[in-house]
Parts: C-alpha cells; structure tokens; sequence
C-alpha cells in the first residue's frame, strides 16, 4: 500500500516537472548522412579484404559454381567506413544522402529508417567470375579478375626485360589450381622462386 501511495506521488509530481528529454539536435539538422557503401563494379576485383575488415558483418562473399558475389548487407551496415579504408582498388565509397533516406526509397541505395520487414533488403552486390585451373578446369577459390590484378602488379614493379621473361610462366602459374602446380610447377619451371 505504502509503495503504491509513493509511486502516485511521484506521478502526480513529474506533472509538474520540467521534461528530461531535449527536443532532438536542438533544432539542428545535419547537412549530410552517412550511409551505404557504394561499390565501382568496374574496380572491384572481389580480394575479399572488405569482408575481412567489416566488423558487424555486413559484407560477404558467395561463391556459386564459376560464379562469386561480394555483397553488403544494408541492414547489417553500421556505415563505419573501414571496407572502404582496406579496399587496395578503391572501389568502395561511403554514399552521402542531402536528407536523411524516406521509407520506400531507393533500396539499393538507401536504408529506410524504419527498418520494416515489409521492405526489401537492401543490398550491394558485384558479381564477378571465378578462375578455373588451366590444367583441370576445376573452379578455383579466386576471381580471374583478382589474379590479373596481381600479374599486372607484379610485372610493373620488374624491368622490363625481366618482365618479359617471366609474364607468360606467371601466367600459368597463377592460374593453375594447388593440385595441378604441385604436379606440374617443377616439370614447367614455374616456381615462384623464378620470378623473384
Ligand atoms: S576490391 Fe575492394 S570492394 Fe572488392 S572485394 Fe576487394 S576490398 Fe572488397
Ligand atoms: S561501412 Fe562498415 S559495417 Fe558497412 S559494410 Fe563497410 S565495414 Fe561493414
């Protein structure tokens, strides 16, 4: 009873108080919104760094026949930033929105507010192809896109008459599956070692 009579005091007290809360950014409103990461397909060579550095989980990668998807989830995204900040290619870029994003906007570029489960799942996705060993044609757990980025790399840092003489061998190395390189590298003359 005694606690009944105080929790109603108590009531009947808060009316007469000033509130607790303030109204929301006193007033202010930002000029721009983070939100999500946009990826350049035309970049993108599907490393796999950004899902490495991503820390709420938000980026993936499926692997599906010949076939890998780097993706975002946009409703894991916390917007931090750091998938762009590891991309070696710089195909990530943080999305600045003027306002912030309405219910029932853009999907795929956006993330409603709400949160609905009624709303699509808004998603960032790069669709890229994978390579398949030149001996065995069995698919290999990288992008053809990704070991051409490596070659080409590794080539511009050789002089060029060394490049020259190792480019055809790295590119049957590169792309030849661990099994098929154990068998062949020694018998091909392609061990790392040589182009070092
Ligand atoms: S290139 Fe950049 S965006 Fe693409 S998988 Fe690698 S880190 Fe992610
Ligand atoms: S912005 Fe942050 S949370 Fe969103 S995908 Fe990139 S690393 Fe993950």
């Amino acid at each position: 009873m005694l606690e009944k009579l105080k929790a109603s005091g108590e009531l009947i007290a808060n009316f007469f108080k000033r509130p607790v809360t303030v109204k929301e950014s006193f007033g202010f409103v930002a000029e721009a919104f983070r939100w999500l990461p946009r990826r350049n397909d035309d970049l993108c060579t599907g490393c796999g760094a950004c899902v490495e550095r991503c820390s709420s989980g938000a980026t993936s990668i499926t692997d599906r026949g010949d076939t890998r998807v780097v993706s975002i989830d946009g409703l894991r995204c916390i917007f931090c930033g750091r998938c762009a900040e590891v991309c070696p290619e710089k195909a990530l870029e943080l999305t600045l929105e003027d306002a912030p994003p309405a219910q029932g906007s853009d999907p795929t570029a956006r993330v409603s507010l709400s949160r609905g489960a009624e709303e699509p799942r808004p998603t960032v996705d790069t669709v890229l192809k994978l390579q398949r060993c030149s001996v065995c044609g069995e698919v290999m757990p990288v992008t053809e896109k990704y070991l051409d980025a490596i070659k080409e790399r590794t080539l511009r840092n050789l002089k060029p008459e060394t490049a020259a003489i190792v480019e055809k061998d790295m590119e049957r190395y590169l792309k030849t599956c661990i099994n098929c390189r154990r068998v062949h590298s020694l018998e091909w003359d392609t061990h790392p070692r040589k182009f070092i």
